[in-house]
């Protein structure tokens, strides 16, 4: 049974990286009908960030990235660490190293100073068993390192293909911290191990970490599991993504108000494509059509217009319903807001401004100028220059319109439309000198829907009060 894993440590936010690999592995698991298990990799208690795993475990719900097992805290696992580690010990597959941060900082410069790569030179795996037992008997602290063997490893990546890596440039790991807590590379081996993982899927910046790992399964006489390396993520002009150009925690594109549909099939494309022109895949879709073997080697470059280009896409596609639940708690935390505004219209308002959301974070302040009670108007708004509206026009315009559409009863675009033409025509006044004001009396909003859906979108009670209000205002 296929079996992978989403290992993050929590030391902060989730990176669009990190969700990007939680999906290839949920996926790959789901579509091999396997196993995914979350694994809390904390063995870095300084780097632990309070609250980290809860917001983890928080996104990947809500992109219902659904994990079988776990999750599983590293912390809590450290006898079964130690007790590799000392098997290893045991074998001379490691060796305890008693040099100080002050001893490791002489011994790279002197090496930097004969032009030499920096790597521990080994002095305490030559310690004569006396001199040992003495350290130890002083309770000199020690860490545990891995004795790399000269020799090359080679494994097959599902991605990169073959990979070759030699044991004279990786420097003699350290598995066990002078705290006693083990560091990645020991604990993500027995882990993968113990847990029956059967596809490590992960970035590309563990690649240089994967030979270590493999002497270490060799070492403790397991299998290795099969490997699969995922490209970088680059900024449009290439550059490995950062913070500087723009957000990088998956959470920041929820916040922004993307539809999590919009952000998962984006992200499923940030180094995999179906090698067809389709660009739509829901997250079943995508167990269905995934696969590895696409999985490009070379960096995914992050296209933000593709992912508003997706959110445009999956917000129309939203039934008004479902949208408005969506905006649902957004409208909540608006100070303008109450639940007693919402009437039987307010799917008919959601339909009205879904067109022109771009994000959910747009319903808000479209959805406002239908439900406010009254609007608290900006009279500055109502006069335009450029389209020769003044003061005198608003009142005219307001006059003129209200009596035509009180005596409409069919209140379709087109009625509207053929009513208020009519009446521009008899005032002999352009469409704008007409349709601006009528526009800001019905929303007090600069930019908004045209005014005749406005006028069918709100009915005729509300839009025939809002244009007396506005009259009154504009008299006073
Ligand atoms: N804890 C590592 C991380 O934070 C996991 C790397 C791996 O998947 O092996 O990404």
């Amino acid at each position: 049974m296929v079996v992978t894993r989403f290992a993050p440590s929590p030391t902060g936010f989730l990176h669009v990286g990190g969700l990007r690999t939680a999906l290839y592995a949920y996926l790959f698991a789901r579509q091999n009908k396997g196993k995914f298990i979350l694994r809390i990799e904390d063995t870095d208690q300084k780097r632990f960030v309070e609250g980290s795993v809860e917001s983890l475990q928080e996104v990947l719900k809500f992109f219902d990235l659904n994990w079988d097992e776990g999750p599983y805290f590293q912390s809590q696992r450290t006898e079964l660490y130690r007790k590799f580690a000392n098997q290893l010990l045991d074998e001379g597959k490691a060796y305890r190293c008693f040099c100080t941060e002050e001893d490791l900082e002489q011994m790279r410069a002197d090496q930097t100073a004969r032009k030499i790569a920096p790597k521990y030179d080994r002095r305490c795996r030559e310690l004569n068993p006396e001199k040992m037992q003495a350290k130890l008997d002083a309770k000199v602290p020690f860490v545990i390192r891995q004795f790399i063997p000269y020799e090359e490893v080679t494994f097959t990546d599902l991605i990169r293909d073959e990979m070759r890596f030699h044991g004279r440039d990786v420097d003699d790991q350290v598995l066990i911290k002078s705290d006693g807590f083990p560091t990645y590379h020991l604990a993500n081996v027995v882990d993968d191990h113990d847990m029956g993982i059967t596809h490590v899927i992960r970035g590309e910046e563990w690649l240089p970490s994967t030979p270590k790992h493999i002497w270490l399964y060799r070492d403790l006489g397991w299998t290795p599991p099969t490997f699969a390396h995922l490209p970088l993520l680059l900024n449009p002009d290439r550059t490995k993504l950062s913070k500087r150009q723009g957000d990088v925690a998956a959470e920041d594109y929820i916040k922004k108000g993307y539809l999590k549909e919009a952000i998962l099939n984006f992200i499923a494309f940030l180094g995999w494509n179906p090698g067809t022109e389709e660009e739509l895949f829901t997250l079943d879709q995508l167990v269905e059509r995934f696969s590895l073997d696409r999985v490009q080697k070379g960096g995914a470059v992050f296209n933000l217009e593709k992912l508003d280009w997706l959110n445009g896409h999956y917000m129309r596609e939203k039934s008004p319903k479902d949208l408005a639940e969506l905006i649902m708690p957004l409208l909540e935390r608006e100070p303008w807001f109450s639940k007693n505004l919402l009437n039987d219209q307010f799917l008919t308002f959601v339909a009205s401004v879904q067109t022109r959301m771009k994000s959910l974070n747009d319903g808000p302040a479209m959805l406002r100028p239908f439900l406010l009670e009254n609007l608290d108007y900006n009279e500055a708004l109502f006069l335009s220059e450029k389209m020769k509206v003044d003061k005198a026009m608003v009142a005219l315009a307001l006059e003129q319109a209200l009596p035509a559409l009180e005596t409409l009863n069919d209140y379709t675009d087109d009625a509207i439309k053929e009513c208020l033409t009519k009446v521009i025509e008899k005032m002999g006044v352009k469409n704008g000198q007409m349709l601006w004001p009528l526009r800001v009396a019905l929303t007090n909003e600069e930019y908004s829907p045209g005014v005749f859906e406005l006028l069918r979108v709100m009915g005729k009670e509300l839009s025939l009060k809002r244009l007396r209000t506005a009259l009154d205002k504009i008299k006073a």
